[in-house]
Formats: structure tokens, C-alpha cells, sequence
């Protein structure tokens, strides 16, 4: 059995974040870094917003200025100033990642599947069919738990999930500086349903057809929606689907699994996900840069659990209406979206915003819809609809 100071389990976006830094701050630590698939290849786009120069990655990146919104009566486009909207290539951020990792001579790589993990009393141990490793901290970022009865999540609730397309057109079409964030213009279903579009010239995109709900679709349906919206909406005719992506995220609070003091969730597992949006890279880079400065100032306990605060009230509104059908969910993101700048908006999903303007944006929504589920969510009885997941059981 082999011992190492820190095992990071998963490498993925936040195990290969972590580790990373790690390699970067030139700690002497003795560092494994496992996964069943260690990903080279473009798989996932991720994209966040921040405000110019902060957001100085050391991997390529895109940066839009201006983001555009549209629905069947409304469209809006505009700079989002304070911030840029800035995409990241996952098959960037990988060969990155291993150039630095294969310059560190204290971090070896495995590529096996892990079977089982548990707490020691002074460190962890991380098994494989054929390996068993025993370290002083386990960093964790995949979903087994220690604790095998505690699931990090079932992800049976809501979920973002979607599906794109990274197309060629034959003629410049697209605006390079300005992506889509949402455009409504497609059949709801009574749920939530958005195309979004990332240019990276003016003939290339990735287009993506986004859902919010609880099922998912055969991959056929996302693509047939793809399609539809290429030749109806953008109206164009000639392209060629160059990559495709597709992904899952969960849209319910992760509760980690810190069950044991030599287990620290990361990543997803961990709780850096906002569970209204989806968005979860910049959470994950802030997660990481804690866990360093915890390291380097020998600053233990590493994990810092989140303190449930206003955002997390507001987050559990919008969940609760976004699993109601019998609401126009649409219509929510278009009033936001006419009430204020995209701006603004940004501000207060960064969390960044204060009281006052956050009164400001609520005035803009449908008043009567949000008291509604206030009281639901604080008289759960009169939820007639058995199959709502027990939002309100994160708030009380
Ligand atoms: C397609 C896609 C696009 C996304 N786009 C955005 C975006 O634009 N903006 C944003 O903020 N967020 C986005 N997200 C959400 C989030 O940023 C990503 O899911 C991110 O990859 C989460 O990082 P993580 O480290 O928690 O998990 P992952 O990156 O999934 O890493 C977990 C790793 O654990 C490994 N693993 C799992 N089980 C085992 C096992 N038994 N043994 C060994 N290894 C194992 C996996 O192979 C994986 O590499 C996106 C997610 C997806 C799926």
C-alpha cells in the first residue's frame, strides 16, 4: 500500500484544478491524482462571467462582450458591462493541465476506477480492483462517499440538461463578440426550454438546445430541436456539424459528505454548483484557491462549509416554481430579462448584489407567482403535487 499526503480523486475540473495549483505552488506534498478516464479530448464547454483582466486564465479562452436574450415578443442585446461573458474549451484546459502536471515530480497519475473509499482515523484510504492507497487527505470530486449509506446526491431531481452542436456555416453568419445567453423561441413543454450560442467566428458556433426538468430526451430529440432552430431561427442553409456535446447538471442543493475530517469534497460533490443556473467552473476555481491558501498556511480543517444565506433563500424560490408545471416559467426569465440590464443580472447571480437592488429586480417579476410559492415552500402541506422534491427541507 502505497502512502501519499494528498490523493485527489477524480480528475476532472476541479481535480485538475486542484492539482494544478498545487503543482504550481511548488509544495513538497506527495500528491495521487486518479480517475477511471483521464479526459484529453474537447468534451464540455464551460463558460462564466467576470470582469475584465480577473479573469486572466492560463488556458486559451473566448471572451464575448455582449449577450443577447430573446423570446417570441421580447429580444434585448447588450455589453454586460461590469463583466465579459468568457468560454473555456475543456480540451484546452486539459493539455494545460498535463503540460504542468508533467513537469511535477511529486504528483503521479493512475487512470483506474476507484471501488471504495473511507476515513482512517488520521488519514484516508482510496481502493481500486488492484491498488489500495492510503493518504493524509483525500480531496474527493466523484460520487463515491465514504460513508456508503450517504449518497452526494441523488440527481433525481431537476436537472439542466442539453445538448449542442459545435457547427461550420458555409457563409459568415454569426457576431463574434456577442452570444446568446437565452432564446426562448421554442415550444416549453411546461418546462423550461432555451437555445444558447457561443460564436467563435462568424462561421463557427456551438449552438445548444438547453431543457430544465426532471426527464431527460433520447438524443434524437435534442438534435431534431437543433436542427429545427438552425434552419428556422439563425436561417441557415449550409453547415457542417464539426463536435458535439451534451451534458447533465444538477439543479438541487449537494449537500458534501463531510462525514469524515480527511475526506474534503471538491468539484460538483463538493457544493460548488449554484443549483438555480448550473453554473459551477468559477464556484469550483474560488473553491480550489481556498483549499491552497488553507494548504500553504497549514489552515486545517480544508473544508469550508457553506453558510446558507440569502442567494440560497432566492435559489429555492426559483427551484420550487421551476418544478411546478402549471406555471408559465418562460415568462419569468422574460420579465427578468425586459426589467433589467443583463448586467445587473449577472450581479445578482454572482451573489455580488445588495439588498436593495436585489428589491429592485424582484419588482420586476410577477409579484403574485413568488408569494405563491412562499407559502408553499413554508406550508409544504398545501403542495397538492406529491412528486415535488422537498425543496423546502434546505431552508428550514
Ligand atoms: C457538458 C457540460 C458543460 C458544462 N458547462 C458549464 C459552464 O458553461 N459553466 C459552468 O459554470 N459549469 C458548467 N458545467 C458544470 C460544471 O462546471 C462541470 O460539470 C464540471 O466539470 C464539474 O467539475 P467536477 O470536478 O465537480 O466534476 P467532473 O469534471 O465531472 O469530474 C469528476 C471526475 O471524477 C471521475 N470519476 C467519477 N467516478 C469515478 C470513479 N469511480 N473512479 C475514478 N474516477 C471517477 C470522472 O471521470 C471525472 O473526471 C458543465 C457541465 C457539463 C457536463
Amino acid at each position: 500500500m502505497k502512502f501519499y499526503d494528498f490523493v485527489i480523486a477524480g480528475a476532472g475540473c476541479s481535480g485538475l484544478s486542484l492539482a494544478t495549483s498545487l503543482a504550481k505552488a511548488n509544495t513538497k506534498h506527495s500528491i495521487l491524482l486518479i480517475d477511471k478516464n483521464i479526459h484529453t479530448n474537447q468534451d464540455k464547454t464551460w463558460c462564466f462571467w467576470d470582469t475584465p483582466n480577473s479573469s486572466a486564465l492560463p488556458y486559451t479562452t473566448t471572451v464575448w462582450q455582449n449577450l443577447t436574450f430573446y423570446s417570441d415578443n421580447y429580444e434585448k442585446k447588450e455589453k454586460i458591462l461590469p463583466f465579459n461573458y468568457v468560454g473555456v474549451k475543456s480540451g484546452d484546459f486539459y493539455k494545460y493541465s498535463y503540460d504542468v502536471l508533467k513537469n511535477a515530480k511529486n504528483i503521479d497519475i493512475v487512470e483506474e476506477s476507484i471501488e471504495r473509499i473511507y476515513g482512517l482515523e488520521s488519514g484516508a484510504c482510496i481502493e481500486t480492483k488492484t491498488q489500495k492507497f492510503h493518504c493524509h487527505f483525500l480531496f474527493n470530486s466523484t460520487s463515491i462517499t465514504a460513508d456508503q449509506s450517504k449518497s452526494h446526491s441523488s440527481y433525481s431531481a431537476l436537472k439542466q440538461h442539453f445538448q449542442g452542436w459545435l457547427v461550420k456555416t458555409e457563409k459568415p453568419v454569426f457576431e463574434k463578440n456577442t452570444a446568446t445567453f437565452m432564446d426562448f423561441r421554442t415550444e416549453q413543454h411546461q418546462e423550461v426550454r432555451f437555445f444558447y450560442v457561443l460564436p467563435y467566428s462568424e462561421r463557427e458556433a456551438l449552438i445548444e438546445y438547453t431543457i430544465f426538468s426532471k426527464q431527460l430526451l433520447a438524443d434524437e430529440a435534442y438534435d431534431e430541436q437543433i436542427e429545427k432552430y438552425i434552419q428556422e431561427k439563425l436561417q441557415i442553409e449550409n453547415f457542417t456539424i464539426i463536435e458535439k456535446e451534451k451534458g447533465v447538471i444538477p439543479m438541487e442543493f449537494i449537500h458534501p459528505d463531510t462525514t469524515h475530517n480527511h475526506i474534503i469534497p471538491i468539484g460538483i460533490v463538493g457544493g460548488a454548483l449554484k443549483p438555480s443556473t448550473g453554473f459551477a467552473f468559477s464556484l469550483i476555481q474560488k473553491q480550489v484557491d481556498q483549499i491552497i491558501k488553507s494548504i500553504l498556511s497549514d489552515n486545517l480543517p480544508l473544508f469550508k462549509k457553506k453558510i446558507q444565506n440569502r442567494f440560497s433563500f432566492y435559489d429555492t424560490i426559483l427551484l420550487h416554481l421551476l418544478q411546478k408545471k402549471e406555471i408559465n416559467k418562460s415568462a419569468i426569465f422574460i420579465s427578468l430579462f425586459k426589467g433589467n440590464n443583463i448586467g445587473t443580472i449577472l450581479t445578482f447571480l454572482s451573489e455580488k448584489t445588495g439588498i436593495f437592488g436585489e428589491m429592485k429586480i424582484f419588482s420586476t417579476l410577477p409579484v403574485k407567482v413568488f408569494i405563491g410559492a412562499l407559502i408553499e415552500i413554508y406550508w409544504p402541506r398545501r403542495i397538492k403535487d406529491k412528486s415535488y422534491s422537498p425543496i423546502y427541507q434546505t431552508i428550514r
